[in-house]
């Protein structure tokens, strides 16, 4: 036999979970009819949802026991609830998907075919086109691939969604990185191991509306860049040397045009905008330093990635 688990993390999707479950169970259903020893398991994640998604996944649960769910004490964010999944998933094979149906079930036998058959040890999906988004968001967002792709050696792939099925090797893996900051995109670029990557075309979400604001999408971009590239820190010595060589050409400059033409030298302003951009520089540089002092500060406590208020086991006990 073997199990795949589906990992769901869930924040306020009450409206969403119902249209997910069915077509989910469908999937699962058309699969064993070609794959007749496997097994599903549905590990909903809510994390600290405050409306009704954790009453929906407990009824889901009381006709289902395929259905389990860690429900976090709070909202720890979405890629505390990705690691939770995986460290509670069961499965030889786990699949985290969305509970929007962005992520649609109607892949998964091929990619549950890549890692069965084909020899891969996780397939992933990428979409092609970002219609249905703002324009502003996806502007962004590729500016965002650019830029962390040329500082950092992890391979972050444009377009890639957090719908990734992998094997119990890969699913160890991650979850031995136990790195407080997270930031799963860079985390599978990290590992390694080989991935099949299916494309698709853009879905608008089921119902509800995107956890995402364009602020916490910064935030997330930010991480990225601050966990997976130390490139931002070696900035300043680059900014430091410029400014030195430029200081002394025109160091040399002033004392030949005052040899020469016997000038004296004038322009407070001048100086004034010069003193100020270098402070500017040396202010933007240590600020730099400060946030990768903040997140090893945040490293260092070692604290939970997320604390479980309840979970579907609770009731065996
Ligand atoms: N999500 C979560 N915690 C959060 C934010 C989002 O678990 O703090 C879940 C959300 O319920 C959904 C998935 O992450 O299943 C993706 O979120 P969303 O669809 O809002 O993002 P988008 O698709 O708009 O990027
Ligand atoms: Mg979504």
């Amino acid at each position: 036999m073997s199990l795949i688990s589906a990992i769901v993390p869930c924040y306020n999707e009450q409206e969403a979970i119902p249209f997910f479950y069915e077509a989910i169970v469908k999937t699962a259903g058309e699969m064993k009819e070609t794959w007749k020893d496997l097994e599903f398991e549905f590990l909903f994640i809510d994390d600290g949802s405050k409306d009704g998604t954790l009453k929906e996944i407990e009824a889901l649960r009381q006709k289902d026991k395929r259905v389990r769910f860690v429900s976090f004490s709070r909202n720890f964010g979405k890629e505390a609830a990705l690691y939770a999944g995986l460290s509670n998933a069961r499965g030889d094979y786990a699949v985290t998907m969305d509970a929007d149906m962005q992520d649609p079930p109607s892949l998964l036998p091929d990619m549950y075919r890549a890692v069965k058959e084909e020899g891969y040890d996780s397939a992933a999906t990428r979409r092609v086109t970002r219609k249905g988004e703002p324009v502003i968001r996806s502007f962004f967002a590729r500016r965002f691939y650019r830029l962390i792709n040329r500082m950092s050696s992890a391979d972050i792939v444009d377009g890639a969604r957090d719908y990734r099925i992998m094997t119990r090797r890969m699913i160890d893996a991650i979850v031995n990185m136990r790195e407080y900051n997270r930031f799963t995109k860079g985390i599978y670029g990290w590992i390694g191991f080989n991935t099949k990557w299916i494309e698709f075309e853009n879905v608008e979400r089921i119902a509800g509306e995107t956890k995402w604001s364009f602020w916490k999408l910064f935030g997330y971009a930010m991480e990225g860049i601050i966990g997976f590239s130390t490139a931002p820190l070696s900035m300043a010595t680059w900014f430091g040397l410029f400014m030195g060589v430029v200081s002394f050409l025109g160091i040399i400059f002033i004392i030949v045009k005052k040899l020469v033409f016997g000038d004296p030298t004038g322009g407070w302003s001048s100086m004034v905008c010069i003193i100020l951009l270098v402070a500017g520089i040396q202010l933007f540089c240590i600020g730099v330093m400060g946030q990768y002092l903040a997140k090893t500060y945040l490293e260092t406590k070692q604290r939970p990635i997320y604390i479980a208020r309840r979970t579907s086991e609770d009731e065996d006990i």
